[in-house]
């Protein structure tokens, strides 16, 4: 096992470790309507993934009439 030959303090080692910081993720952009999205995530703005839909998007009418024939079931 290799030994410390030398410790430092724990503010050296701290201030050292100020300069660590998780980076923002890059946006990737959508190969089908070109909006900024994550990579490797399904694009919420058209529902697509690698050039196939896989979720639908609604419009905000769409979604309108849905929640308003929720409301008129229950
Ligand atoms: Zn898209």
């Amino acid at each position: 096992m290799p030994k410390v030959k030398h410790r430092h303090s724990k503010m050296r080692g701290r201030k050292r470790r100020t300069h660590y910081k998780a980076t923002a993720p890059e946006p990737a952009k959508c190969s089908q309507c070109g909006k900024a999205k994550k990579s490797h995530h399904v694009c919420p703005y058209c529902g697509y993934y690698s050039g196939t839909q896989v979720k639908k998007i609604e419009t905000v009418e769409e979604k309108k009439a849905r929640k308003e024939e929720k409301n008129k079931k229950g």
